[in-house]
């Protein structure tokens, strides 16, 4: 049976986000989760390279701790990995006013990719979507953006820096978005002004697609999964673009003149 979090998906989708559901994520938890308190914001603190080493850990967990390790993977390029629908094991024992809480069983965790050491930067791709997606979960929670807690929030004695950002600013975006009080948008608009071509990323599913796969030489299956978007990332590459994986007016208009 599923378990409760599947609405993670069309929530973060309908913020405009990139999402990748992975394979059986649906019925992947520790257990059910109990009523949802919030978020907590975590690191993955790995040297790894690429967009999401740490997937197959998160998905299965390590040796000390089972998996799943937390209900999403943030990518360095803002693709939200859907990884369980049920309770993970992210949180640990809490602190303080956390003390009597299990993390595990009320929080959803977020697991972004983000390198030691802990001054490494994080792309603004990554934090925009790290930002749209807690609110647009809290939103739909109905909770408000201080139910968003760092696990060093949570658990400073153990974790005193996960994540290595400040979370007073990062609520308070989250905060200005969620009350549609912030000039933060998508950075790509959903349909061209001009052209009314739509955006098109991970995730969706259209006849546009079908046109953007055959217009990449690829089988036409109106999916855009994860073969279209390295495809799409490869061509713009080639064309001197920011291989975001996503198809916005400056892309298709490269397409349109190949
Ligand atoms: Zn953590």
């Amino acid at each position: 049976m599923d378990y409760a979090l599947t609405w993670l998906e069309t929530v973060l989708l309908d913020a405009g986000l990139k999402v990748a559901p992975t394979e059986g994520w649906r019925r992947r938890g520790r257990r059910e989760m109990g009523r949802v308190d919030g978020v907590i914001c975590h690191h993955t603190a790995t040297t790894a390279k690429g967009n999401m080493p740490t997937l197959g850990t998160l998905i299965k967990g390590r040796v000390d701790v089972s998996g799943p390790l937390a209900q999403l993977g943030l990518a360095r390029d803002g693709t939200f990995y859907l990884i369980a629908a049920g309770a993970a094991n992210h949180a640990g024992a809490g602190d303080g006013i956390y003390r009597t809480i299990s993390g595990n069983t009320h929080y959803i965790g977020i697991e972004a990719e983000n390198p030691l050491p802990y001054s490494a930067t994080w792309p603004d791709i990554q934090m925009d979507a790290y930002r749209r997606g807690v609110a647009a979960i809290l939103s739909h929670l109905d909770l408000g953006a201080g139910a968003c807690i760092a696990h060093k929030e949570y658990a400073p004695s153990r974790k005193p820096i996960d994540p290595a950002f400040d979370m007073r600013e990062f609520r308070l975006v989250v905060a200005a978005i969620m009350e549609g009080r912030t000039e933060v948008r998508p950075q790509i608009p959903a349909v061209d002004p001009v052209t009314n071509r739509p955006t098109l990323r991970r995730g969706m599913t259209s006849d546009r697609v079908g046109d953007l796969q055959q217009a990449l030489g690829l089988t036409v299956d109106r999916e855009f999964g994860a073969r279209t978007e390295a495809t799409v990332r490869a061509f713009q590459r080639q064309h001197g673009m920011v291989p975001d994986g996503i198809v916005g007016p400056r892309t298709w208009k490269a397409l349109e003149r190949v």
